[in-house]
């Protein structure tokens, strides 16, 4: 008789990354292993319809569900509380309550911790409001309600270090949608300030046309832009901001007024990571190699917003290389062959793909963009238009949250954003 031995597998962290990462576990390693799921809360929320969230065109219930229930239908167990602290040299966690959890692997999938305490007056506890998570959103949905009935200057953008561009983009134009509906677009001066060396960037190193592009729909739309952009501090109706050339000396100093502002700050890794000895680079971000293992830990592997990549390359103000869902997708699927190869005595050799795929909604039609390999020169390389991209979007959303609760483990960038693409499947 075949005796198995059972290991406990942790996820820490329940968001884009971690939950596909349990439910795939739970398929591929069937019954006879633990699986436990811990996440700071007892919710799951969809972080990209938080644009959406923020202009009041979702609500709450549309983009979030208590996890525990649907874990509990795959047998795997949950816990809603965070984790204070990682004992990596004796696998094991400690979480807030004083409470301990051991594994024989841990996921981590934490994402990020938002660096908004790198620029004075930044963020919803300073002058800038965030769509990062749905409490943020639903406060920044509070704000412009107020701000309809007294519009003014909109400042939208990305922070110096900041990886993740598509949001910001994203969310000027859909502001610039909602305020066109409600004819009141003409009473807003909008700019779009970024940390960027150019419009299109996108921490890509652009991808196809996305500089000639995203310029024309801002043009298109009157949205005025400052590229290679500092910010520095930013006051009650004031941001200040300092403008590079490309050598990275200062073209020009600008004090620009807003009634409202949605700036992505730079993101790190969360505390109870990044304060593991050897576990992180300076930024608290998770060093895996390419089978996404920790450089330093064995047993321990990670996915999503929360691992150290390094920049496409050096810009006048920082700027990081984004992760995105198909990224985040390949990454999960490799670690749970890897650690189901380990379990079953085979070596760990699944890689992820660290491709570049995004979806952006505009509003009414969105801009979709393919970059394979990540890094330029690329086999693919396009960005485009269309309405069809913002009802992919929609009808993504409603599927990523359908297979969340399901416990469907079938990879859905794969099976069907690729299809939507054009791409029929990646080299291996
Ligand atoms: P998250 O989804 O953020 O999940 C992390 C989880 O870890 C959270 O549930 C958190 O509570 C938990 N956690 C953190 N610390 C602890 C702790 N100490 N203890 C326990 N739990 C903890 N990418 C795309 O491809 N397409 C998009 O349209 C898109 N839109 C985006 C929109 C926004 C506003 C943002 C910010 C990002 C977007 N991204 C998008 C990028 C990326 O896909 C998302 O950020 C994605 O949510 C990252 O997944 P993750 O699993 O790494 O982290």
């Amino acid at each position: 008789m075949n005796h198995i031995v059972e290991k406990h597998i942790v996820v820490l962290g329940a968001g884009t990354g971690g939950m596909p990462a349990a439910y795939e576990l739970r398929n591929r390693l069937g019954p006879h292993h633990r699986i436990t799921v811990i996440n700071a809360s007892e919710t799951f929320q969809f972080v990209p319809s938080n644009p959406w969230v923020a202009v009041g065109w979702r609500q709450r219930d549309d983009t979030t569900f208590e996890i525990r229930p649907y874990l509990a239908r795959k047998q795997i167990d949950f816990i809603g509380k965070a984790v204070d602290t990682i004992d990596a040299a004796h696998n094991k966690l400690s979480l807030i309550d004083g409470s301990e959890v051991s594994y024989d692997y841990l996921v981590i999938t934490t994402g990020p911790k938002l660096a908004f305490d790198e620029i004075e007056g930044a963020g919803p506890q300073g002058h800038t409001h965030s769509i990062c998570t749905i409490d943020h959103a639903e406060h920044t949905w509070a704000h412009y309600q107020r701000f309809l009935d007294d519009p003014g200057p909109v400042i939208v953008g990305a922070m110096p270090g900041a990886s993740c561009f598509g949001p910001a983009y994203e969310f000027g134009f859909i502001v610039n949608t909602d305020l066109r509906r409600r004819k009141l677009r003409h009473k807003v001066p909008m700019t779009f300030v970024t940390s960027e060396p150019y419009v299109g960037h996108m921490g890509l190193g652009g991808v196809g046309d996305s500089k000639g592009m995203l310029e024309s729909e801002l043009r298109n739309n009157d949205i005025k832009w400052i590229t290679n952009a500092k910010v520095t501090k930013v006051e009650d109706g004031v941001m200040h901001v300092t403008q590079l050339d490309d050598q990275g000396q200062v073209l020009k100093e600008h004090q620009l007024p807003f009634k409202m502002s949605m700036m992505i700050p730079a993101f790190k890794g969360v505390d109870a990571v990044a304060k593991v000895d050897g576990l992180c680079n300076p930024r608290g971000m998770v060093l895996v190699d390419k089978h996404q293992r920790s450089t330093k830990y064995p047993n321990i592997f990670s996915a999503g917003v929360c691992i150290a990549i390094p920049p496409i390359e050096a810009t006048p103000v920082p700027t990081g290389a984004p992760k995105t869902g198909y990224m985040i997708e390949t990454m999960v699927t490799a670690i749970v062959e890897n650690i189901a190869s380990e379990i079953e005595g085979r070596e760990a050799t699944a890689r992820g793909s660290w491709n570049a795929i995004c979806l952006a909604d505009m509003g009414d039609t969105g801009a979709a963009f393919v970059a394979l390999p990540q890094i330029p020169p690329r086999n693919v390389n396009w960005f485009k238009k269309g309405k069809w991209v913002h009802l992919a979007k929609v009808a993504f959303e409603k599927y990523f949250m359908h297979k969340m609760k399901t416990g469907n483990s079938e990879p859905i960038y794969e099976k069907y954003v690729l299809k939507a693409l054009g791409i029929e499947r990646l080299e291996p």
